[in-house]
């Protein structure tokens, strides 16, 4: 037997009896789709429910107000999602006449449909021989196949992509996407998945080659966030103001200086009619020094950090600032940037 009829066999087996899964509606399979892409099967149910209930087909639901949308919505999270609805519900309204479309090819050019959601409408609503690559489709292939071909790479897309097109059954395409989805979803788990029940297990390359936990492979795309500080040196040839830092934001706990972080590296003058700079040190600054701004890098953040001394400059001490003699900061502990400033400054 192959991978495609030992998985057909065991989805007929064993599929969870959903829904969405007696029907070949495209309008409600599309309402599936979207609420499955926020939340699992077991927390999706009440609101598919719902949803259906009161909108039974799409032309209620594009008449329906966003505000009632967003209410149905309530508690499954990133609104815009629930939007975008209705946004697609009212395209499909104005171009198709109420009539869902059932083509992958009419279905991708809506607003709100990824090829993904595509793939799945047209092939379990018209059969249309389009391989559906979920999350759990990619675990399932990368497996099965081992292929360590990072999931999220653009190379890694492609190979997945073709590998999807390949294993998918002509003859029954949204039967397979079904099946495939089901059984990464139940079976070839991210975590603890059940190889010793799995119907595919003696051609598997993870199983035989002890890689389950190493495949798939995903590049860690983390996008680096860049923020904008001015530090305020306010000090004397003795002492110099500190500033604890909370255990909320980078550098946890530890100590700086005053500082004001602001959505983007501002003039000098509008920094300085800051309200927080006001609040700290009025409206007459005193400034002695403005060093140019240094870009300091950590592993998500990109920082863009300059300092204002100032001198002889009233201040209204805060609650986390405190003075501590010069001799004392290479005690204490401080970012590298702001230590490199004062050992500049003070010698150290
Ligand atoms: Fe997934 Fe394990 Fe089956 Fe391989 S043997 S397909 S890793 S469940």
């Amino acid at each position: 037997m192959n991978f495609n009829n030992e998985l057909t066999q065991w989805y007929l087996e064993n599929k969870r009896d959903l829904p969405w899964r007696n029907t070949t509606d495209a309008y409600t399979i599309w309402l599936s789709e979207i609420i499955l892409q926020q939340t699992r099967v077991e927390q999706g149910l009440p609101y598919f429910n719902r949803f259906v209930e009161k909108y039974p087909n799409v032309s209620a639901f594009a008449a329906a107000n966003e505000d009632d949308i967003l209410k149905l919505w309530q508690g499954l999270g990133y609104y815009s999602r629930g939007r975008n609805m209705l946004k697609t519900a009212q395209l499909v309204q104005e171009l198709y006449d109420g009539e869902f479309p059932q083509s992958y090819d009419q279905l991708i050019k809506l607003k709100g449909i990824g090829e993904y959601t595509a793939a799945a409408i047209a092939s379990f609503s018209a059969n249309e021989a389009k391989a559906v690559v979920d999350g759990n489709v990619y675990r399932v292939l990368a497996r099965y196949l081992g292929i360590d071909e990072p999931i999220n790479s653009t190379k890694g897309k492609k190979i997945f992509q073709q590998a999807a097109n390949d294993f998918l059954n002509k003859k029954n395409p949204g039967l397979h996407n079904q099946a495939m989805m089901e059984f990464g979803a139940t079976v070839c788990k991210p975590k603890n998945p059940a190889c010793g029940i799995c119907p595919v297990r003696t051609g598997c390359y993870a199983f035989t080659h002890n890689a389950i936990n190493t495949l798939p492979v995903k590049l860690n795309k983390l996008k680096i966030r860049e923020r904008y500080f001015s530090y305020f040196l306010i000090a004397d040839d003795h002492k110099v103001l500190i500033n604890k830092r909370n255990h909320s934001d980078i550098w946890a706990n530890m100590y700086d200086l005053p500082l004001i972080e602001t959505p983007a590296m501002v003039s000098t003058e509008e920094l300085f009619t800051h309200p927080q700079v006001v609040d700290f040190f009025g409206n007459e600054l005193k400034i002695s020094e403005i060093s140019p701004v240094k870009k300091h890098v950590l592993t998500h953040q990109r920082l863009y950090v300059r300092l204002i001394i100032l001198q002889n400059q009233p201040i209204k001490l805060q609650e986390n600032w405190f003075y501590t003699p010069v001799e004392n900061i290479k005690n204490i502990a401080l970012p590298r940037i702001i230590f490199i400033f004062l050992k500049n400054i003070f010698n150290l």
